[in-house]
């Protein structure tokens, strides 16, 4: 990518924009890759099977612009209605619509600091002002201030549950909480990760026009190279979601992702397997990194947040580099000093372990 700044070209918006930065991508052979929470395992094989199918079947025409089979699934599973269901490529396409069509306000719009760093990326975008709210002094989001900030008066809240880089998860009376608190106002739970662990807030729906549910493919379904997100509410909140995509961008989901996805939703025993391993890999990576002096937040996610208390950072990250291993480090204020682990499989988790344990006793 360019590292180019600024342009005489570019708009006052385009040259103030403060873009979010993606994990490393690199293509280097043999790398342990545990920097941007992919899955460690392969795909279901009845996704592969689906997007073969659909590869020699159809290409040259249109995809379906509602993908009216993949809502489908999807409604099902989370038993739901189909017009509760709107699909994105990705979740970070749905949270851009739904920024969009929610939270363009006079007020400020409410998020943790920290969290997901897209969040503010999309408002600087779209002209919403955000105001955060601090975390604890343990790293977790601070729901009686952020509920009463909220029944103050905002364009409404977004939090991830669990939240990222933290995997700490939120138990749903602190959903409802929050949803009490600005009944008038959207309350987005961004659930990326809800499938290690958390706890859904899709059962709150009927009780909570405010609610929207976001959900990806990326992570537990191991989809992270089709680019297919979600969104569950009842039917109003997701009508607004259509009525911005249709305005503003109208790509739907190619045909590949539609019969990808919907392959992936309904194969509950892949899913339900792979979940189990990768909470299971997590749990032994988390006794292996304390033994090694770590601390390790409590995860629900596929990843782990850790620091250790005589090394700094940074330095570990480069470090593991150097024994090519990539974990994640965000130069950011409050968390400079932990790195965020994805978990990978078993062996690329062992791989990890040795090259910790070389370099502390290096
Ligand atoms: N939300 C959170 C909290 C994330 O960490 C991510 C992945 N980086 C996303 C949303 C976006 O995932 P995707 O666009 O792959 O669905």
């Amino acid at each position: 990518m360019s590292t180019l700044t600024s342009s005489p070209f570019w708009s006052p918006l385009a040259a103030g924009l403060s873009p979010y930065e993606p994990g490393e991508q690199p293509h280097i052979a043999d790398l342990v890759k545990l920097n941007t929470n992919e899955h460690p395992a392969a795909p279901s094989p009845r996704v592969v099977a689906a997007i073969t199918e659909a590869a020699r079947d159809g290409l040259q025409r249109y995809p379906d612009p509602e993908s009216t089979r993949l809502r489908g699934a999807i409604a099902r599973r989370h038993g739901l209605k189909p017009e509760q269901v709107f699909v994105g490529n990705g979740s970070d396409e749905v949270l851009g619509h739904a920024f969009l069509a929610f939270f363009q306000r006079p007020q400020p719009l409410l998020f943790p600091d920290v969290t997901y760093s897209f969040y503010r990326v999309w408002a600087q975008l779209h002209g919403i002002a955000a105001e955060l709210l601090p975390v604890d002094d343990g790293l977790r989001i601070d729901i009686d201030a952020l509920a009463q900030r909220a029944a103050q008066g905002c364009a409404g809240v977004v939090v991830a549950n669990p939240n990222a880089p933290t995997g700490i998860g939120l138990p749903l009376p602190a959903i409802a909480r929050l949803l009490r608190a600005c009944p008038d106002r959207v309350v987005l739970v961004d659930e990326a990760y809800v499938d290690f662990g958390g706890e859904s807030a899709t059962a709150l729906i009927d009780a909570h026009p405010n609610l929207l549910v976001v959900q990806t493919l990326s992570k537990s379904r191991a989809l992270a190279g089709l680019r297919v997100g979600f969104a569950l509410g009842q039917a109003g909140l997701i009508a607004g979601l259509a009525r911005v995509k249709n305005s503003f961008n109208s790509y739907p989901l190619d045909r590949l992702a539609q019969a990808g996805a919907q392959a992936a939703i309904e194969d509950e025993d892949w899913f339900a397997r792979q979940c189990r391993e990768v909470m299971n890999t997590r749990e032994g990576l988390t006794l292996q990194l304390e033994d090694l002096g770590f601390q390790v937040l409590p995860s629900q996610a596929n990843f782990v947040f850790v620091r250790h208390p005589a090394r700094d950072a940074r330095e570990l990250a480069a470090a593991l580099r150097a024994r090519a291993v990539l974990v994640r480090h965000f130069r950011q204020p409050r968390i400079e000093q932990w790195l965020r682990i994805s978990i990978g499989s078993r062996a690329q988790c062992a791989a990890l372990v040795e090259a910790l344990q070389a370099i502390l006793e290096g």
